[in-house]
């Protein structure tokens, strides 16, 4: 069992000050794989003073020097690679085979990426007598989830570091290790003392010490609504920047001249990745009621290509929920979506064939949803895919829309073309055509309820950039 008994603050290994520890839980096998050191006010405070007082140093260095610095930690990552996926293996229950390509791969390749950007703090606009500069907007402070551990953090710590910002970051309770590991690459590549900072603890706890704190420029937040909510609250007495990346009920439609097999594949395979638990999942699948029975056998059928199990069995494409909560949240959906009148056209409440322990779900599909069910509505964060029925394509979009969330959304037409022109009638961040998959050079980021900030792409650093305007007379 690994034990977590420090936090790196200000370029040192230290011991928090709580004397309060959390236990981390492979989900699994239910036995527990870590135990973290919490940190208090007293932590929290002296991880900020560091971050602010790096950020004189670190603010006024060279672009290339922070590039540099930043195709270190890529170079290490790459080292440190077994590391990383066995941290997502042992906290989050990720299969081993795929865990490598699904939350290490393009970390890496953003920080080489945000290294490139860096140079573009240096560019200097000229409207005449004005210029126009980019700077750092100062002390980050990161909070984020447990599904995406090393991709949440580090869409926001290279360009953060890319834009000479300093940071003081929290992960989610469930999965500390690999903000531990990037800590442990930072001390080893010579990152300046205080630039970045690691913080252990509840979101209850400390969420909002960071969120309020005075010191703090930015706040940027992953995870659920609800606490979005409280962090921005907690955030606007000091008129800090907030960075809200939230919840998603993504919707997918599939249009009557699509590539039915190709599209309804796609969409199974996108629910179902990483256990369900991907904010942008496209968990509403819209198809045309003349196609539906074609739909609802294929769809069952792809399902049948998963394989629930250990994460540790090379065939396996499937682990267990995160957690027990998310088990316990996803079977309650389950069950509503029957009391609701939905018809289960594979999947249930029952564990898995062959699993005896571990908190795991069946991958489950539903047809016959309509808009107004809770499953239609609410985000579930499993492996559940909805599928509901339109009679033309204005109807679709209008189901597409009816959502408090905008997170993510999807078409499958005839061509590009077609899709497109869906597309352009859709609230939400994104937009995948005809079956295409995430993209560093793509901004993510919700509508509405999912969020009001931007990560990834040349976005994703501007969220880490103020604009100063020298007027030369
Ligand atoms: P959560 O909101 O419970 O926790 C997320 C983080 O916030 C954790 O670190 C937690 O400790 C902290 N937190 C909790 N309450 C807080 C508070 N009052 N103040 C400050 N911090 C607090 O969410 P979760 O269940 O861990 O994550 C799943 C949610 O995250 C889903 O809703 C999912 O859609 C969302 N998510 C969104 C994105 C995105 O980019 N939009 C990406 C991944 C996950």
């Amino acid at each position: 069992m690994k034990i977590i008994n420090e936090l790196y603050i200000n370029g040192k290994w230290q011991t928090p000050t709580s004397g309060q520890t959390l236990t981390v839980i492979n989900p699994a096998t239910e036995i527990p794989c870590a135990t973290v050191s919490l940190s208090n006010s007293v932590d929290v405070e002296s991880a900020v003073l560091a971050a602010r007082e790096a950020f004189k140093g670190w603010s006024m260095t060279s672009a290339k020097e922070r590039a540099d610095l930043m195709n270190a930690v890529a170079n290490e990552m790459g080292n440190r690679y077994d590391d990383l996926v066995d941290a997502h293996v042992m906290t989050m229950g990720c299969p081993k085979n795929i865990a490598g390509v699904f939350h290490v791969d393009c970390p890496i390749d953003a920080m080489r990426y945000y290294a490139k950007l860096a140079l573009q703090m240096e560019e200097v606009e000229e409207k005449g007598s004005v210029l126009i500069l980019k700077e750092p907007v100062g002390v980050c402070a990161f909070i984020n989830p447990w599904n995406y551990p090393l991709h949440q953090l580090i869409g926001k710590v290279a360009p953060a570091l890319a834009a000479g910002c300093t940071i003081v970051t929290k992960p989610a309770e469930q999965t500390p290790l690999a903000d531990l590991i990037m800590a442990e690459i930072f001390h080893k590549v010579g990152l300046p003392a205080g630039v970045f900072n690691l913080v252990f603890g509840h979101g209850r706890d400390i969420g909002p010490i960071l969120s309020g704190h005075p010191e703090v420029d930015m706040v940027s937040f992953t995870g659920s609504t609800l606490a979005g909510i409280e962090v921005a609250k907690t955030a606007a007495p000091t008129v800090k920047r907030v960075c809200q990346e939230l919840g998603g009920k993504s919707a997918y439609i599939i249009t009557e001249d699509a590539d039915i097999a190709a599209a309804v594949r796609y969409g199974v395979e996108d629910v179902m990745g990483n256990t369900g638990q991907t904010c942008n999942a496209l968990t509403r699948m819209l198809v045309p009621s003349s196609c539906y029975q074609q739909v609802a056998d294929l769809a069952t059928q792809v399902l049948q290509e998963q394989v629930v199990g250990d994460p540790l069995d090379e065939i396996t494409t499937m682990g267990p929920m995160s957690s027990k909560r998310q088990k316990e949240t996803v079977l309650k959906y389950i069950n509503q979506g029957i009391a609701e009148g939905a018809q289960l056209l594979a999947g249930g409440i029952e564990m898995p064939d062959k699993v005896q322990q571990g908190y795991y779900v069946k991958p489950t599909i539903f047809s016959g949803v309509t808009p107004n069910m809770s499953i239609a509505r609410e985000e579930i964060f499993g492996p559940v895919l909805c599928i509901l029925t339109y009679d033309c394509i204005e109807e679709a979009i209008e189901i597409a829309n009816d959502s408090e969330y905008g997170l993510s959304s999807a078409v499958f037409a005839k061509d590009k073309a077609s899709a497109l022109s869906i597309a352009r009638h859709l609230r939400a961040g994104q937009c995948y055509l005809q079956g295409s998959y995430f993209s560093i050079d793509a901004p993510f980021g919700g509508y509405k309820k999912s969020g009001n900030g931007r990560e990834w792409g040349a976005e994703g650093m501007s969220e880490y950039i103020e604009t100063k305007a020298v007027i030369c007379g």
